[in-house]
């Protein structure tokens, strides 16, 4: 009986791990096509000031609506995927480029500016001709390194090499932002920090979520909001949901807000009807 129910279980676990590796290479397949096609398009995520809750930036997340709607997937499914091959490369690059046109659109709109912060994977960072291919972009549509932000997380800033870092170093002195993403989620160590200084702490949602009922958690976000701040770190609080989160990190010294409560990601023309109201 129980040697049966064993081999079930087994079974059952052979079954749902072919499935999902069917499906993912589904969706890497139908992600292949879909950078041909226009099934891509980006939406922005306001992040406000606590202090005047004016939006100083918006975080650009990426959307994707395949021909087989079988395979619809959020970036938490399909960014995963696309890093195990070149497909992270190329959409990243379609990241940066609809990014630079949506932002020069505005712009012509006569659009108030607004800084467009942009998730780079580690795979893309240690793509050789990454810095390369965004100033280029840049240069294309007439825009400067400081109306944009990168968000990149700790282990890709730990695994940096000497080179990398004195490239993402060019670029912060050319006014480009660079934020730690999911910051708290990690080691959260900020040993990076000695030899390469970044200039924003994104806390992660998941200790944000837990740290108005949980004494332990608001310890931690309690060290994270000073040390940053003995740093010169701009603390933003990431995944906002309530009005008592929002108190507590308020209370707790947090700089910036990103979350539900403020604002859901939205598509570019909702944006520039916020921006102008
Ligand atoms: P992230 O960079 O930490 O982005 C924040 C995620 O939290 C977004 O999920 C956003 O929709 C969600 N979020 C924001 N506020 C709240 C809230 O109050 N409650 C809840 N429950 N969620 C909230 P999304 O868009 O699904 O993206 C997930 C992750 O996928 C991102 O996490 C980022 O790591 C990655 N990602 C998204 N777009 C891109 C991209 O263009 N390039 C790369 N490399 N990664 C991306
Ligand atoms: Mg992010
Ligand atoms: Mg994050
Ligand atoms: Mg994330």
């Amino acid at each position: 009986q129980a040697k049966d129910s064993g081999r079930n279980r087994y079974r059952f676990f052979a079954t749902s791990m072919n499935e999902q590796l069917n499906r993912q290479r589904a969706i890497a397949g139908a992600l292949r096509q879909s950078l041909e096609g226009d099934d891509f398009h980006l939406v922005f995520q306001p992040q406000i000031d606590f202090n005047d809750y004016h939006i100083q930036a918006c975080e650009a997340l990426l959307r994707w609506q395949p021909n087989d709607t079988s395979l619809q997937a959020m970036p938490s499914e399909f960014i995963p995927i696309a890093e195990r091959s070149d497909l992270m490369i190329r959409l990243g690059q379609w990241v940066i480029r609809s990014a630079c046109r949506q932002l020069s659109k505005w712009r012509a709109q006569g659009l108030p500016h607004i800084r467009i912060d942009l998730n780079i994977s580690g795979k893309q960072l240690h793509q050789s001709s990454f810095f390369n291919f965004l100033n280029e972009v840049l240069d294309e549509y007439g825009l400067q390194a400081s109306d944009f932000g990168i968000e990149l997380t700790e282990d890709v800033l730990t695994g940096a090499d000497s080179n990398l870092l004195a490239q993402l170093t060019h670029m912060r002195d050319a006014g480009m932002k660079i934020a730690v993403d999911d910051f708290g989620s990690g080691y959260s160590s900020l040993n990076f920090l000695k030899h390469f200084s970044v200039d924003t702490l994104k806390i992660d949602r998941a200790l944000i979520a837990k740290a108005p009922e949980s004494a332990k958690e608001q310890a931690i976000l309690e060290a994270i909001v000073q040390l940053g701040h003995k740093l010169n770190l701009q603390i933003v609080a990431e995944g906002i949901e309530t009005e008592l989160q929002a108190v507590f990190c308020k209370q707790l010294g947090c700089d910036q807000a990103q979350g539900f409560l403020y604002h859901k990601p939205m598509p570019a023309p909702q944006l520039a009807q916020l921006l102008t109201s």
